[in-house]
């Protein structure tokens, strides 16, 4: 889309804003804290990881999107994994969320375990790209886990993520699962020309998506979308009570910054608070 600049990894930016985000709202210092040391970790890694082994040309990428009948057409085997750096992310990420109070000790326990045992990490983390489908949760000690996957294999999703969207035209992309990694969204940006696009929570990927629409069930009746604004303006929230699921947005048309999905994912701590507090989820 011609007005918005491809993602951009500006990490430094991003842990200035959220140095500033703490300094405004001491309540969210640990969580500042959290993310900073998420980021500085991700940053070591992502700058040596490999881009993917799919095709990195635009007009294979369209014909591939064209024919994916709605799937996601980044494979993880497309995926260059040095899992030597998964499990250094996976136990870096779960130390720290320990140590800020986001995960429980024996979710800890599993990460650890997780990553000793070297035979089952590969397959686990595959069933987790895939969705959690390839064996249940309950099943194969991944249970609690989600969380640490999602920040270990940023990295290496948002790194294979920026290399196809600058050669793929999502346009004709009307879902609200990502096109690249099957992802679902959880924060979402509303353009200057009030679009709204979806911003996967795996890979970063974004995409055009109908303003009003729910991308979890695809409820489309307005008498069934609760939407507020924080107070100071600068988010939407957007709740299903069709499904009973929300989704965040950043306003960008009352912003002097570009939607930043590491600073504003905490930023909007406090709304994702009051949804659950309604009973959303
Ligand atoms: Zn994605
Ligand atoms: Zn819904």
């Amino acid at each position: 889309m011609a007005d918005q600049p491809p993602p951009q990894r500006a990490e430094p930016r991003e842990i200035a804003e959220l140095r500033r985000l703490k300094a405004g709202n001491p309540d969210l210092g640990s969580a500042v804290d959290l993310q900073i040391e998420l980021l500085q970790m991700q940053r070591r890694v992502q700058a040596r990881v490999a881009l993917p082994s799919i095709k990195l040309d635009s007009e294979h990428l369209n014909a591939l999107l064209a024919a994916s009948g709605g799937g996601p057409i980044l494979q993880f085997d497309h995926l260059k994994i040095d899992w030597s750096d998964v499990r250094y992310l996976i136990r870096a990420t779960a130390a720290a969320m320990r140590t800020h109070e986001a995960l429980e000790d024996q979710d800890f326990q599993r990460a650890d375990a997780l990553c000793r045992d070297g035979a089952r990490l590969p397959e686990i983390v595959r069933g987790w790209y895939a969705g959690g489908t390839a064996a249940a949760p309950a099943e194969n000690g991944a249970e609690g886990l989600d969380p640490v996957l999602l920040q270990a294999m940023r990295p290496i999703l948002t790194r294979a993520a920026d290399a196809v969207m600058a050669r793929i035209d999502l346009s004709a992309w009307n879902r609200g699962t990502c096109p690249l990694c099957g992802g679902e969204p959880d924060l979402a940006v509303i353009t200057p020309a009030a679009d709204r696009l979806l911003i996967c929570s795996r890979c970063s990927a974004r995409w055009r998506f109908h303003q009003l629409t729910c991308p979890f069930c695809l409820n489309a009746d307005r008498e069934k979308i609760t939407s507020f604004a924080s107070r100071d303006g600068q988010y939407r929230l957007f709740a299903c009570d069709a499904c009973e699921r929300y989704l965040k947005a950043y306003d960008a048309r009352k912003a002097s910054r570009p939607v930043m999905p590491a600073v504003d994912s905490v930023a909007t701590l406090p709304l994702d608070a009051a949804a659950i507090q309604k009973g959303y989820r």
